[in-house]
């Protein structure tokens, strides 16, 4: 039977799994699994030679019951409605894994941004938060970035929504530009998350980061500050890396403020001169002797096909990418003893400062780095330890602890609620 790959039939089961654990009825797991809400809009663009071009874009609400939608905007080619919905489920989980006082969204464009030009690109962002906008608002669904989406193209919708309604909305959309209302540690963020549950996970495991190695799939947003801190602040050697183009591999370890600068100036990590190795295959990184992997690419890259060519030495996969993993790799992965922490846990930093970021919205006031980043630390630590405990109680993965925690809230509120 070839592996389910359907990345919402995959979030699903991961619900099914652990509301059973929870012993949930049936009826009531199909609420937690069901999107409240998807839109779909064509947005027609005068490109620049004169054409119009149709862009078909999603805006997915989850869950709401425990407030507005949260969840980022895509823009990918391969981005469908299917994609959308199971990352807005996330974002329902993840949301309620860090505690804070959100559901779940998800939006997406199907689009390669790199064909585009900057006006083509800032028309399409502004059309597209238009079309969605009847469903937005900073107390309704609050989008923010995702893959190939920035703080200027933020900039640019939270522009649009304002005009559409006024003023300053600046509570509709986060990771803006810190000048138009962004937090100062947004950027960071996701990788800062992901570096402070790896630290903990090294700590339960009795791993000595200045010993360790590790190697990140996907050198971007995510990937490239997971690996600074984690080398910056702990000593561990980044030993592996790769983007779209392909993999490098130093055993020494490198030296990651120099690879970013290179990533930047020449789009790529492959033509980077301090590599031994080199190898086009992107998914190369995964299949090193390392300790800790960190995919933080996108999804169903650790899957049936290529779970038993991940090294034996590997102890720590943290999921920095939503859905790297898939079910059946994950049981494969748990069997072997391997710690995965699951998306909705490791890269839940992100949104977790982007509701600072909205908090200081609504204040008017805004917090030091240092603020951010131990109100950050605070949260992921906690949630960390309480889902590391859960799953020494309940015998279960780490996935379905986590799950099993954040279901719990999830029910609890629409229980209150009387949606159930
Ligand atoms: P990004 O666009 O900044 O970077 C993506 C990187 O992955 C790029 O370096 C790209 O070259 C590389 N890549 C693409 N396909 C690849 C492949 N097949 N193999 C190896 N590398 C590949 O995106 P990002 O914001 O860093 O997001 C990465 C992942 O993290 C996504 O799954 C996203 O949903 C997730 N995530 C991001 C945030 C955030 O705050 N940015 C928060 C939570 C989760």
């Amino acid at each position: 039977m070839p592996e389910e790959l359907n990345p919402f039939e995959i979030a699903a089961r991961q619900v099914r799994d652990a509301a059973e654990k929870l012993g949930l009825r049936e009826d009531v797991v199909e609420a937690l699994i069901q999107p409240e809400k998807a839109l779909e809009v064509n947005i027609p663009i005068k490109m620049d030679n004169g054409e119009i071009r149709v862009f078909k874009g999603f805006r997915v609400q989850h869950n709401t019951a425990r407030g507005p939608a949260k969840g980022g905007i895509r823009f990918h080619p391969n981005v469908t409605l299917d994609e959308v919905k199971a990352l807005a489920l996330w974002m329902t989980y993840k949301c309620a894994t860090a505690g804070i006082p959100y559901g779940g969204g998800k939006g997406g464009v199907i689009v390669d941004p790199k064909q585009l030009s900057e006006g083509e690109l800032e028309r399409l962002s502004r059309a597209y938060f238009r079309a969605i906008s009847p469903i937005i608002g900073p107390d309704k669904d609050i989008p923010a970035p995702d893959v190939n989406t920035n703080p200027q193209i933020m900039a640019w919708m939270f522009d649009e929504y304002s005009k559409i309604v006024g003023y300053n909305a600046f509570g509709v959309i986060t990771a803006k530009p810190l000048e138009i209302g962004g937090s100062e540690g947004r950027v960071e963020a996701t990788g800062r998350g992901v570096f402070y549950v790896t630290r903990e996970a090294m700590r339960v495991l009795g791993i000595d980061p200045k010993n360790a190695t590790a190697a990140v799939q996907g050198f971007g947003n995510v990937g490239q500050y997971s690996a600074r801190f984690l080398a910056e602040e702990l000593g561990v050697k980044i030993v592996a890396v790769s983007d779209s183009k392909g993999t490098i591999y130093n055993p020494d370890g490198f030296d990651v403020e120099d690879l970013i600068k290179w990533k930047l100036e020449n789009k790529t990590v492959v033509t980077y001169p301090k590599a031994q190795e080199k190898n086009d295959d992107p998914k190369q990184a995964l299949y090193y002797d390392v300790d800790i992997l960190i995919p933080a690419a996108l999804e169903n890259q650790i899957t049936k096909e290529n779970v038993d060519k991940i090294s034996e030495k590997v102890k720590i996969i943290s999921e920095a990418a939503n859905g790297p993993t898939t079910p059946e790799a994950d049981i494969a992965l748990h069997e072997r003893g391997v710690l995965v922490i699951p998306d909705i846990l490791a890269n839940a930093g992100g949104v977790t400062v982007s509701y600072f970021e909205w908090v200081q919205n609504r204040m008017g006031y805004y917090w030091t780095l240092e603020e951010v980043r131990e109100k950050l630390d605070r949260i992921l630590t906690k949630a960390f330890h309480e889902i590391y405990e859960l799953r020494n109680e309940k015998k279960v993965m780490m996935r379905e602890a986590t799950y099993m925690r954040a279901i719990q809230r999830v029910y609890n509120a629409m229980k209150l609620r009387g949606w159930i």
